[in-house]
């Protein structure tokens, strides 16, 4: 569905803010609790928690994270998904989410409303509250930006620091060709296996892959450490070759680095009997700079996705 339309009468333009909002309510239906605890003040009140608060915040935006052949209802659910794998990463559990829209006067009601029934499934799904939101109006232009609330279920978060020399690198599921096979709006945050990995005292460091394995692993790798990879290990996607896995990005599976004290063996069969249908692979380890092998992947010349280059 095209996401704009010359005509008025089927466009945002035919309602107004106050009209539209109402719709966006009831579009988002269950997944959209009233105010005071939800919209229809000028803030959503939330009960304080004594765990730790998680917050982060992804967009999506016409003509970069989606264009006119994807699905409407998908791409609403994809903003709260890239979300959600950040929440994944550092093993929390989500809460709540508002949404900030830009919009163009003449996008089309039809494609708003499967955007926000997409994203309200996904939204009960997951068990986020929509607790808010504002729009605002652009010329010819479409992004909606969800920041997302979560908390840490387990008393140590994981982040990307942590890792050390010696660590194995591993990786969840699958890399590559995300925007051909249509994953980077399907795939499933990793939400369990990130709290689980949270729980296991073994896992050191963590993150999400969005921008590709190249780069990502950079976030993850000490100063004085490079990752040595090992280009048989890297799970790969069907018709994908090594530079895809590297460099493609929006994969949204967790990379981690486990202590080199762990055996693989008792590490995978731990992860099998938790997730038997997830694919878990050792990609390599954490050596010190001046101790890299020739052999071994040459990180450099796969960059990943370099923002704002
Ligand atoms: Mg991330």
């Amino acid at each position: 569905m095209s996401l704009f339309t010359r005509k008025r009468s089927e466009s945002v333009a035919s309602l107004g803010e106050t009209a539209l909002i109402t719709d966006i309510r009831r579009w988002l239906g269950s997944a959209a609790p009233e105010s005071p605890h939800g919209m229809g003040d000028d803030c959503a009140q939330l009960p304080i928690s004594f765990e730790q608060q998680l917050i982060t915040v992804d967009p999506v935006v016409y003509g970069r994270h989606f264009d006119d052949e994807i699905a409407p209802r998908h791409v609403g659910a994809k903003l709260l998904k890239r979300n959600l794998s950040d929440i994944a990463a550092m093993g929390g559990q989500p809460t709540a989410a508002v949404i900030a829209l830009t919009l163009d006067p003449l996008t089309k009601l039809a494609w708003l409303e499967a955007f926000y029934r997409g994203l309200a499934a996904c939204a009960r799904k997951y068990q986020v509250k929509i607790v808010g939101g504002d729009i605002a109006q652009a010329h010819n232009h479409f992004s909606a930006s969800l920041t997302l609330l979560g908390r840490a279920i387990t008393k140590r978060v994981l982040t990307r620091q942590g890792a050390r020399i010696g660590d194995s690198l591993y990786v969840t599921g699958r890399l590559g060709g995300s925007l051909n096979s249509g994953h980077h709006y399907r795939f499933k945050p990793r939400l369990d296996e990130g709290a689980w990995l949270a729980q296991q005292h073994e896992v050191l460091a963590m993150m999400d892959l969005s921008d590709g394995l190249g780069k990502d692993l950079r976030s993850i790798t000490p100063d004085d450490a490079r990752a040595q990879l090992d280009q048989n290990a890297l799970p790969l996607n069907k018709g994908c070759d090594v530079r895809a896995a590297l460099s493609d990005g929006e994969d949204y599976e967790l990379l981690f680095a486990v202590s080199g004290r762990t055996k693989h063996e008792t590490f995978l069969s731990k992860w099998r009997q938790q997730f038997p249908r997830v694919t878990l692979s050792r990609i390599g380890e954490l050596v010190s700079a001046h101790e890299v092998k020739d052999s071994s992947l040459n990180l450099e010349c796969y960059f990943g996705y370099e923002h704002l280059r």
